[in-house]
């Protein structure tokens, strides 16, 4: 393999690309790190590919991680009742099976613990670097290297692996006079634990995946509970049960068994593509369910009528739970519709001029998705972040590369989201996609490689036009899948295999690129 001799600032050391193995050479606070691959995070994306690049014998990477542990979002939802809605044998890593899972849903606890696990098994952990958050990540075109900075030093690499995740930053909406309000405010991403409830006069706004999984756990230890519900999600059963001790057995002695439970169940979740993707009539089996499931739960046709969608299921995430209606019919609780005019010193005043007497306001609002706070930070090579590039629609080619930011990889980028089944199957995809990409690199001697404009602009004008076919389109409702100009720059429009298909090999046709031997020479 040639060597790229590069450029190096005053007071810095010159290397041989490939010739610090993983984070060894750093030097702690205000030190500069030179690897070959810089992953930023460790949720699900960073942690996976941290962990195939071990399996593939690189070592030379680090892990940007502004906290002091792994887990990206199942570490920062802790909140009560935090849960997965996929089933847990196909809710993990393929190449990192769990045959302990101690329910077929698992709960946020367990999931943080796998993942904590993942990375002491793996040996990954001894690359991350804790308490870095990532402040800026600029591509330097006289070395054709990311030049990464943190707030405890810089790192610079060949290749950027961006695994900040889209649920990350948590939204709360500008309500009129909410920083006047003297009680206790936290987001569901952000839960406040020394904060008692108990008693307590609660307003919950939001109700998606988030508040329906933690309503049920408040409501029992509050004093009255306020649900302000702007659209009211489509619920169907949870088939949650422990998992046994012989099944669990069984995996551990035999893998095959529970591969082929998760071959399973991934077979089955894809079914729901066709209702979403292809043919939203379909959905109207599903949506019986979801009425069957309400009128079984809530015998008061007000309240029932007010829990009732308007718009078709599956244009919002399909959410499932047996304990939030069933919360909502209990007398301490308030399901209050009419939108918020304004908070006050220690209220909430509804459209309607009804002052609601609060303590504390609990926003399960959601999150910064399509205007993702990474698209700041990122530089391509003409100085334009991915912010000021994308205009308020993100776009990528296979929801990873993104012309004119070289070597960069985003994982589950623009158009990844899924609202069928496990965004594992998209992670791993993007793994792999990776891993090819840099083996191409290496097999060819490329420095760089640049997703081109026309193949990255084509693909995204196919994604457009299949996402015409689907519920999240054509089902009447207003979602955070939708961005800014109106445009669902968030979910993939077809079943998963055909994006593994997609994504399966790393096309150098679809990429300019540039070989190691013609990278510039230091002064
Ligand atoms: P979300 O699905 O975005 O829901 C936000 C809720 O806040 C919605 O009900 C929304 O109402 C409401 N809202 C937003 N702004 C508002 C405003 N100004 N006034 C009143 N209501 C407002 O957020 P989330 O529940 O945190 O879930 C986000 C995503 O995280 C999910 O879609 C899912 O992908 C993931 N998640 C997954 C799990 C899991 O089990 N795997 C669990 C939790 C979260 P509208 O509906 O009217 O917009």
């Amino acid at each position: 393999m040639s060597t790229t001799t590069v450029r190096v600032p005053p007071g810095e050391r010159a290397i041989d690309d490939h010739a610090v193995p993983g984070v060894s050479d750093g030097d702690g606070d205000g030190g500069v790190w030179r690897v070959r691959v810089a992953i930023v995070g460790t949720g699900f994306s960073g942690l996976g590919m941290a962990i195939r690049l071990q399996q593939a014998g690189i070592e030379d990477y680090v892990v940007l991680e502004r906290a002091d542990d792994v887990g990206g979002t199942w570490r920062d939802n802790t909140y009560p009742g935090a849960a997965c809605d996929v089933p847990s044998h196909l809710y993990s890593f393929s190449f990192a099976p769990n045959p302990n899972w101690t329910r077929t849903f698992s709960r946020q606890a367990e999931i943080e613990t796998y993942l904590r696990e993942c990375a002491e098994r793996h040996r990954v952990s001894s690359h991350v670097l804790y308490g870095h958050e990532v402040t800026d990540a600029r591509w330097v075109e006289d070395e054709r290297r990311w030049h990464v900075s943190t707030s405890r030093g810089r790192v610079v690499a060949e290749v950027l692996v961006a695994g900040m995740g889209p649920l990350t930053e948590p939204s709360i909406p500008p309500l009129p006079g909410l920083d006047r309000f003297q009680g206790t405010v936290f987001h569901s991403a952000r839960w406040d634990h020394q904060h008692d409830l108990a008693g307590e006069r609660v307003a919950v706004i939001g109700t998606g995946a988030s508040a329906i999984q933690l309503v049920p756990q408040i409501q029992p230890l509050v004093g009255e509970l306020q649900l302000y519900q702007r659209t009211a999600p489509w619920i169907v059963p949870r088939s949650d049960r422990p998992i046994t001790a012989a099944e669990r057995l069984l995996y551990r002695h035999l893998p095959l068994a529970q591969r082929a439970v998760r071959s399973g169940i991934y077979w089955w979740l894809e079914l729901r593509a066709l209702g979403m993707t292809r043919h939203p009539r379909l959905m109207k089996v599903a949506e019986l369910a979801a009425k069957l499931h309400l009128r079984r739960q809530v015998a008061d046709p007000e309240l029932r009528a007010k829990l009732t969608p308007s718009y078709t299921i599956g244009c919002k995430r399909v959410l499932i739970s047996n304990d939030y209606h069933p919360a909502l019919t209990r007398e301490n609780a308030n399901v209050i519709t009419e939108s918020i005019d304004e908070v006050r010193d220690h209220s909430i005043v509804t459209a309607d001029g009804i002052e609601h007497e609060v303590d504390t306001i609990i926003f399960g609002t959601g999150f910064h998705v399509t205007d993702a706070p990474y698209a700041k930070l990122v530089r391509g090579a003409d100085g334009r972040t991915l912010e000021e590039t994308w205009n308020g629609s993100m776009e990528a080619y296979l929801g990873t590369t993104v012309a004119g930011f070289p070597n960069l990889f985003i994982m589950i980028g623009p158009n990844t989201g899924l609202g069928h089944t496990s965004m594992t199957i998209m992670i791993e995809a993007h793994l792999e996609y990776v891993l090819d990409a840099l083996r191409t690199m290496d097999e060819a001697g490329l420095a760089t490689v640049d997703v081109r404009p026309e193949v990255q602009a084509s693909y995204n004008d196919e994604v457009q036009s299949a996402m015409r076919h689907t519920v999240w389109n054509r089902g009447g409702c207003a979602s955070w899948y939708v961005d800014a100009n109106g445009r669902n720059s968030t979910l993939w429009p077809s079943f998963t295999f055909r994006f593994r298909e997609r994504t399966r090999r790393f096309r150098l046709e679809d990429y300019s690129v540039r070989s190691r031997v013609a990278a510039p020479a230091a002064d």
